[in-house]
């Protein structure tokens, strides 16, 4: 999964503050979308990093090679935190 950020009129869907933008994890941004129309995602930054930090979340960088998960483990398995 990835995080996207969209833009959002309405509230966090973890504190219920209102909120310029929301956080969303998925495949795509298109996913991203359409889970925060359907009302299924949508944080605030203080929201999800607390789910991500309270969950078993790695964050992995995806550059330089992100079609590679081999590559991108060797080169980078320094940047990767584990929770
Ligand atoms: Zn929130």
């Amino acid at each position: 999964m990835k995080m996207f950020r969209l833009e959002s009129e309405g509230k966090c869907g973890g504190c219920n503050w209102a909120v310029s933008f929301v956080y969303v994890l998925a495949e795509t941004e298109q996913q991203a979308k359409e889970l925060y129309e359907k009302g299924e995602a949508g944080l605030c930054g203080d929201c999800m990093c607390d789910m991500l930090s309270e969950a078993s979340y790695e964050v992995v960088s995806s550059y330089p090679t992100p079609n590679s998960k081999e590559d991108k483990r060797d080169l980078y398995s320094h940047t990767r935190m584990v929770y």
